[in-house]
């Protein structure tokens, strides 16, 4: 039996399991949080990402290839990983996407629409950039942002001092700030031979900061524009030597995609493929990381993830529905954090929106599922 080791033991690595053991492949977890919550496979607990720790040793002696469920991790732990033992996706694409600084860079040179940006390191390099690029725009940390987090959207020129106290000391990123008509995502698949294959667009729908619903395939979608996605997400993969799953977030504009963010990983938005498609991005991750032959990653129907956020709310109700597959995490409730998720289909877009609604009608707190009209 293939060991498979994860950097990371959360949600996504329980998910990675959960589709990787009918493949045969075994799980060793390498969690650097002190918090694992897969609850899954054998976990080894590193909150120091000492390179001597003779329990990093262990976990490479026994491990067939290492991948990562979390980019946010020491470039110099991935490298001297990539150094004893093959780890997919490559460290190059974790060293650009945890960067957006690098990411920035990289769409731009392949010629990828992306917000008008400037890097800033101080306070008067912020000044002059939100006065060169014009308000509104938004101002991230290049590095460790997710969920909204680290950002900060300033709308007249006096907010630079407040947005730099809150946010700066460190190197910032400012962007224009993109009128979208909706958030979208594609996510796909490469091995190491060049062989790809991409999933249909999702539409993201977020409340304070946090992905609440993905409907795929995005509905309403120009074939045009769903080719640009395709474009652009195969030149990034080849370009990076990327191997496994990778996902491109993109506004949709009046004027065409502009492209926000990538994670080298499995995402919560394809977390719908699980029942909407033959083969989920989890088992065409494993798949990738194994040169295993890829899945068919086409949609079977128009399918809506929910997410279960702080609280899991009436479960019980939710299991009595024939149409509502639930998927729960192992956590503990707390604000903000995701516990679950549930995926909806529909044979249409009408029924869809109706099961949606309903499910949500049971889940404290959750926002209206508004796809665009
Ligand atoms: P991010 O961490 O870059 O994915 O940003 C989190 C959320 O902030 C995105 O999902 C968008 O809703 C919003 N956002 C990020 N960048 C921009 C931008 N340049 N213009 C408008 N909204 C943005």
């Amino acid at each position: 039996m293939k060991k498979v080791g994860v950097l990371g033991a959360g949600q996504l690595g329980r998910m990675l399991a959960l589709s990787g053991f009918p493949l045969e492949l075994d799980f060793h977890f390498y969690d650097t949080s002190g918090h694992p919550s897969v609850g899954l496979g054998d976990i080894t607990i590193d909150t120091t990402a000492n390179l001597e720790n003779p329990e990093l040793k262990r976990f490479l002696d026994e491990v067939d290839v290492v991948t990562y469920e979390f980019e946010h991790l020491p470039l110099q732990l991935t490298q001297y990983i990539e150094s004893k033992t093959t780890l997919y996706p490559p460290s190059k694409s974790i060293e650009v996407c945890q960067d957006r600084a690098l990411e920035k860079a990289l769409f731009t040179k392949l010629g990828i629409p992306t917000p008008t940006y400037q890097i800033v390191r101080s306070l008067t390099d912020l000044e002059s950039a939100v006065e060169n690029i014009g308000c509104p725009v938004v101002v991230k940390t290049t590095t460790e942002g997710y969920d909204g987090k680290g950002q900060f959207v300033i709308r007249s020129n006096d907010q630079c001092d407040t947005a730099w106290k809150e946010i700066g000391d460190r190197t910032l990123i400012v962007e224009s700030f993109v009128e979208f008509d909706r958030e979208l995502s594609i996510i796909a698949v490469r091995k190491e031979n060049d062989e790809m294959e991409v999933y249909p667009l999702a539409e993201n729908d977020h409340h304070e900061g946090i992905l609440r619903f993905s409907t795929a395939p995005a509905p309403k979608l120009s074939p045009e524009t769903s080719e640009l996605a395709r474009t652009y997400i195969r030149e990034l993969m080849h370009e990076l030597g990327h191997v496994g799953i990778l996902t491109l977030e993109l506004f949709e504009t009046k004027g065409g995609l502009v492209a926000n963010e990538m994670a080298p990983r499995v995402h919560n938005s394809g977390h719908w493929s699980i029942e909407g498609t033959a083969c989920s991005q989890f088992e065409n991750h494993l798949r990738a990381i194994n040169d295993f032959p890829l899945g068919c990653t086409g949609a079977k129907f128009p399918t809506c993830m929910i997410n279960i956020i702080a609280e899991k709310g009436d479960i019980n109700s939710i299991m009595a529905l024939p149409y509502a597959h639930i998927h729960l995490y192992g956590k503990e409730e707390r604000k903000g954090r995701k516990l679950g998720h549930i995926t909806v289909q529909a044979d249409n877009l009408e029924e869809l929106k109706w099961r949606v609604k309903n499910v949500a009608s049971f889940l404290p707190g959750c926002p209206d599922y508004n796809l665009i009209p």
